[in-house]
This record gives structure tokens, C-alpha cells and sequence, in this order.
């Protein structure tokens, strides 16, 4: 049914991992990140979702740092979708992506807790971040990385078990690839995110921030 591949979700977990790959969030791209998740959580409708992009730069062979976030959150909120569409948001991605500072731009956007495939990237999410590296590059050759980012909020009552993850569609091969090796750059140190299993969550690793 037409309504199956519309509402359908792949498990990105199974995809291979970005060799060596890691995805560093500014202390500014994790607040932001951390507020979307907590407005997905307890706003009044739980099942509206938020996001917003990153910016940031390829600093070594697959380390990417996020260095920050949209300056606008005028968006409105919409009903099991996340779509940047207000013209301020717009038009600082094409003035990223046609200009020098940053070469990797992240959507990312929080699914709500509704059961079923909600930890999981929509098909549809999936088609907007292949179309945005297929389609929105800049006009002069030069290559832009778009990289799709989800938070997904915790079964109620669960606890520090809010999960981010990031895929990213390499158009040389038609395929996916997931990063799962997500840290915090803090004062001066880079803290990862803990893991359950094979999934990052939101909890920073304090092995690492405890003195
Ligand atoms: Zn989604």
C-alpha cells in the first residue's frame, strides 16, 4: 500500500558504520539539541516534532565538528514530520552552503515516543537528506556533506534513555552509512555520549567529567 511506504521507517542501526568516523557537537549545537528533545518531550502535544540544522567542518577524514546551530527557531512545529521551512532558515542553509566556512551541514530533528518504529529514521527523513546531498550543493562544483540527525525521547517513565544518532548518504556508492561515535567538545575536552549497546544516547559519559 502507497500509505505503507509513506509512513515506513528503516532500521538505521543496521547500517555500516562510517569507518573511523566521529560527529563532535560544540557545547552550543548540545544545548540547542538538548532543548529540542525537551520540547519534544513535555510541550503540550507529544507527538509534534522540532529540530533545526547544524553547521560545521570535516576536521580530519571522517571527524566532523558541528560548530553550530540554526541561528533561527521560528519554525512552526508540525504533526510526525520535521520540514525547515521558513525563509530565514533557508536562506542562512544556502548561504552556507554556497559560502567557505562550513563544508557539512546536519538536519536533525526529535521523533516523539510513540511506540512502533519511532526510534528509527522515517523513509521519508531518509529521502530529505539524500535529496539535500543530491540536490543541494553548490553551483560552482564544490561538494557539500549533508548528514541526517535524529533524537528520539524515551518511553515514559524511562529514564536517560533519549537516543541521538546520525546517518549519512554517500551518493558515490547509493548508500547509507550511520555515526554512532557522538561526543560533546566542553571546556576545553571532548566528552563522548554513553552507549546502550550500539545506540548513543543523550547522557554524557561521566567517566569522563567526574574529577
Ligand atoms: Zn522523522
Amino acid at each position: 500500500m502507497a500509505t505503507d511506504i509513506l509512513s515506513g521507517a528503516t532500521n538505521h542501526f543496521n547500517f555500516k558504520e562510517l569507518p573511523n568516523s566521529r560527529i563532535i557537537l560544540s557545547e552550543e549545537c548540545f544545548i540547542r539539541l538538548s532543548g529540542d528533545i525537551n520540547l519534544c518531550a513535555f510541550s503540550g502535544n507529544k507527538e509534534l516534532e522540532y529540530g533545526t540544522f547544524l553547521y560545521g567542518k570535516e576536521i580530519e577524514p571522517n571527524i566532523i565538528y558541528f560548530d553550530i546551530p540554526s541561528e533561527f527557531d521560528n519554525y512552526t512545529p508540525s504533526y510526525r514530520e520535521f520540514d525547515v521551512n521558513t525563509p530565514e532558515m533557508l536562506a542562512e542553509k544556502e548561504m552556507n552552503v554556497n559560502g567557505n566556512k562550513y563544508d557539512c551541514i546536519a538536519h536533525i530533528h526529535t521523533h516523539p515516543y510513540i511506540g512502533g518504529t519511532c526510534r528509527f529514521f522515517s523513509n521519508q527523513d531518509l529521502r530529505t537528506i539524500k535529496t539535500l546531498q543530491l540536490n543541494h550543493q553548490p553551483n560552482d562544483g564544490r561538494k557539500k556533506f549533508f548528514f541526517g540527525g535524529l533524537l528520539t525521547v524515551s518511553p515514559e517513565n524511562v529514564f536517560d534513555n533519549d537516543e541521538i544518532s546520525f546517518v549519512f548518504y554517500d551518493d558515490s556508492i547509493d548508500d547509507w552509512y550511520k555515526i554512532t561515535n557522538i561526543s560533546v567538545f566542553i571546556n576545553g575536552q571532548e566528552i563522548p555520549f554513553t552507549k546502550m549497546g550500539n545506540r548513543p544516547t543523550m547522557q554524557l559519559d561521566d567517566r569522563h567529567t567526574r574529577k
